[in-house]
């Protein structure tokens, strides 16, 4: 059997749109992708990283190297009680690649760019409002009035998408995960290389994760418990200058360089990250000629340092499933390679975020919370994440 479409209309110019685009491309399937912004989503947005996972699914689309360019490796993890002891380190498990840390805005624009360069049209200020299905394909509406026409449509448009609500109105809403989170990259942050692995202290009143870089610059990263949900915007109402006065006196009391670090953060380097949110479970993934990929089906939260991983990997996977088959037996392979894996991605991530969250019982150091943690990031258990080969020349 082989594919029965020609061209496709993929909503969204982050990570899995244009992974998409490339890997359609390479399955001998046109597409344009059409993002809702001006230039890029956001521009300035988070770090996030790259698992060994998400860079094998780039391989196999040519396109690990421009990524593989931006990112700096990040060789293991140290767990920290608030004193800064070690509680538990695990690196990678053998034979694995590190992780790489880079920002989520460079990621994007190296992946437009790579798809532009192959060739891939690219429609910036497009937001899609509506979709609509005809006898052959489908027809999708912007914000700006215009119409694109295609054989299929591809919701890529993140976790607050819109596809998917065209699927499903009943499709479940982002959850809150209990914590808001910031970060920064600064220069001289007066603290010794952390040897290219990150440090994570359970401080006493939040969580906090830092590695410092053999050429004087430093990432951090905070985990705050707030039981009460809040919007990225009612984040963002605090400046900046008021977030880096609150939040070292809640690491005052660690014995570890978090209150050093976000001191010596400057205004224009916070990245207020916002809530962190993951998806729960979509129970529909497609309908007729629309279907869903990357953070709008399956958003394990950033704490699973998974999610462009996961986005790329189903990418590649729902374009092989449409170069083999015919789109609706496409949409429903595709579900059934990739849904038991997110969904169990997603349930461990959850494990990790109750144990960040824990609120009040953080503030004595929760040995048990902290150790559930430790077991769950020993190597051999995160082994199943990272080793996933997508074999591109099997038929679907
Ligand atoms: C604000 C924010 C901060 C994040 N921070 C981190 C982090 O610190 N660490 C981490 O690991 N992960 C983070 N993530 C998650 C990570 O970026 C995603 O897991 C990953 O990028 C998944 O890729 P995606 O392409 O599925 O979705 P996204 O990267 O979110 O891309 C979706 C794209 O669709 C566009 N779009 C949305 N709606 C429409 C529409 N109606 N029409 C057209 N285009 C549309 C958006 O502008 C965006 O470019 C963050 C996500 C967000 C939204």
């Amino acid at each position: 059997m082989t594919g029965n479409i020609r061209n496709a209309l993929i909503i969204g110019g982050g990570v899995a749109g244009p992974a998409l685009a490339m890997a359609l491309q390479k399955a001998g399937i046109d597409s344009v992708v059409y993002e809702a912004y001006p230039g890029t989503a956001d521009g300035k947005g988070g770090g996030l990283s790259i698992a060994p996972n998400g860079m094998e699914a780039l391989r196999v689309i040519d396109a690990a190297e421009p990524v593989r360019a931006l990112g700096k490796p990040m060789t293991g993890i140290v767990l920290q009680d608030w004193k800064g002891r070690p509680l538990g380190e695990f690196g990678n498990p053998p034979g694995v690649a590190p992780m790489l840390f880079m920002f989520r805005h460079e990621v994007y624009r190296a992946l437009l760019d790579e798809a532009a360069r192959r060739g891939i049209r690219i429609e910036a200020g497009k937001r899609l409002v509506d979709a609509v299905e005809t006898a052959d394909g489908v027809t999708a509406r912007f914000a700006d009035g215009t119409e694109a026409a295609g054989d299929i449509l591809v919701g890529a448009d993140g976790i607050r998408s819109v596809v998917r609500t065209l699927i499903d109105p009943a499709a479940p809403e982002p959850a809150y995960t209990g914590l808001i989170s910031f970060g920064a990259l600064i220069p001289r942050p007066g603290v010794p290389s952390t040897g290219g692995k990150m440090n994570m202290p359970f401080g006493k009143k939040g969580f906090f994760g830092y590695q410092v870089f053999d050429d004087d610059t430093a990432v951090w990263f905070v985990n705050l418990p707030n039981p009460e949900p809040m919007t990225l915007a009612q984040v963002r109402q605090t400046p900046a200058e008021e977030w880096l006065r609150r939040l070292p006196p809640l690491y005052a009391e660690d014995h570890t360089p978090a209150a050093d670090l976000i001191s010596r953060t400057a205004p224009d380097e916070l990245i207020v990250v916002g809530p962190m949110e993951k998806m729960p479970r979509v129970p529909k993934w497609s309908r007729g000629r629309l279907v869903l990929v990357g953070d709008s089906v399956h958003a394990p939260s950033s704490s699973s340092g998974q999610g462009a991983s996961l986005a790329v990997e189903s990418a590649v996977e729902l374009a092989r499933c449409l170069r083999d088959l015919p789109y609706d037996e496409a949409f429903s392979a595709y579900e059934k390679l990739r849904r038991p894996r997110v969904e169990k991605v997603i349930a461990a991530t959850d494990r990790k975020n109750s144990a960040k969250a824990a609120g009040p019982v953080m503030r004595v150091v929760n040995a048990w919370a902290i150790k559930a943690f430790a077991r769950m990031a020993k190597p051999e258990k995160m082994a199943w994440v990272f080793h996933n080969r997508i074999d591109w020349d099997a038929p679907a």
